[in-house]
């Protein structure tokens, strides 16, 4: 077994960040608590944790600008918390760097259920034995070891879930998956989640490592199925 995972929360609200402490340490994690953006990130540096969960709204700084800042520092999963389901598109479309969302008042047992999917995935890329760590195609190094991706020799960054899919895909080349597929593989949860997460993050990567993200060479839509890496 792991040293045990640890989650930051960063949330304001005393009464949930402390059920959500209490119930994650109950569930096996490590779990510490920051009420604001600024301690949020100080204590992020502290303890290095595995995964962030970031309420939207805190009283020092938005939960946007915060997860901007964490986004520049690492490639740590976050789950925003929002208040309203208004923010999703926001913090889906806008490319800040999160990973998830749950809009409150949210299950306690759906969040566990995210952050358990998060490290199973985590884990099963880690110890696929009959993958290479190291994928080259065409232009485009991915090292599974490092999370690292590289273009043409430089690093691009990616988010933890940008890094799953895109690693997912080019590990299962010329092979057409679904929406709901690439949603139940990465997320892992196809039955909550919103397929149009997929569409958002197929985007954020080809503007990540395509020469040109409207004329994809690399990750081709495959029209009414879905997508595919393409690699002769
Ligand atoms: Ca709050």
């Amino acid at each position: 077994m792991n040293p045990k995972r640890k989650v930051l929360i960063i949330e304001d609200e005393h009464d949930i960040s402390r059920i959500l402490r209490d119930y994650l340490i109950k569930n096996g994690y490590e779990a510490a608590v920051a009420a604001t953006g600024e301690d949020g990130l100080q204590i992020m540096e502290l303890i290095q944790p595995d995964y962030i969960i970031l309420d939207m709204m805190l009283p020092d700084q938005d939960g946007i600008d915060v997860c901007r800042e964490i986004r520049r520092r690492n490639n740590i999963p976050i789950l925003i918390l929002s208040a309203r389901g208004s923010d999703t598109d926001k913090v889906l479309g806008l490319g800040f760097g999160a990973d998830d969302y749950m809009t409150k008042p949210f299950s306690l047992s759906e969040l566990l259920a995210r952050i358990n999917a998060h490290f199973r995935r985590y884990d099963s890329v880690n110890t696929e034995r009959d993958s290479p760590h190291l994928l080259r195609l065409s232009n485009l190094e991915i090292d599974k070891k490092a999370y690292k991706v590289t273009v043409n020799g430089s690093e691009v960054s990616l988010s933890a879930k940008e890094f799953e899919l895109l690693h997912y895909l080019a590990s299962h080349k010329n092979q057409v998956f679904s929406k709901a597929q690439l949603l139940d593989a990465i997320w892992g949860y196809a039955a909550y989640g919103d397929e149009n997460t997929v569409t958002v993050y197929i985007r954020r990567l080809r503007e990540k490592i395509e020469q040109d993200a409207s004329k994809p060479v690399l990750l081709k839509t495959v029209w009414g199925v879905g997508y595919k890496f393409n690699h002769n």
